[in-house]
């Protein structure tokens, strides 16, 4: 059984996070450490460790990411000038919180990479 992170204290309103937008599949929070004007996290409610633990039943709520993505950044107006989606995926894919999560960042001009 996966152990926990911070995320899942958050989905459940445990800890404070300025959360965006909320259904039964998904939860969308800004980060707390943001990288850019707009900085969002959007998490499936159940937990899943990594990309490597996705399974077929995941697919509802890992598709409700990018319905949840689009429409907050048409809400924080940068759909138009565009942004960033985000996953990353242990160690070398810089993972740092161990529960699947899609970073939604935008509000400048990001470059054609992050880091290499
Ligand atoms: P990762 O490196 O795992 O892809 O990204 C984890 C992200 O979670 C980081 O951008 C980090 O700033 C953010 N984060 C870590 N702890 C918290 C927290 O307690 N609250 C919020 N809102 N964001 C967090």
């Amino acid at each position: 059984m996966a152990e926990e992170t911070i995320f899942s204290k958050i989905i459940r309103k445990e800890i404070p996070a300025q959360i965006l937008y909320q259904d039964e599949l998904v939860t969308a929070f800004r980060d707390i450490n943001p990288k850019a004007p707009t900085h969002i996290l959007i998490v499936p409610n159940t937990l899943i460790p990594t990309v490597n633990d996705v399974e077929p039943e995941h697919e509802l709520a890992l598709g409700r990411l990018f319905t949840v993505a689009r429409k907050l950044a048409a809400d924080a107006g940068i759909a138009e000038d565009g942004y960033r989606l985000i996953m990353n995926c242990n160690r070398h894919g810089g993972q740092e919180v161990y529960h699947i999560h899609m970073h939604l960042v935008g509000g400048k001009s990001l470059g054609p990479l992050l880091c290499c």
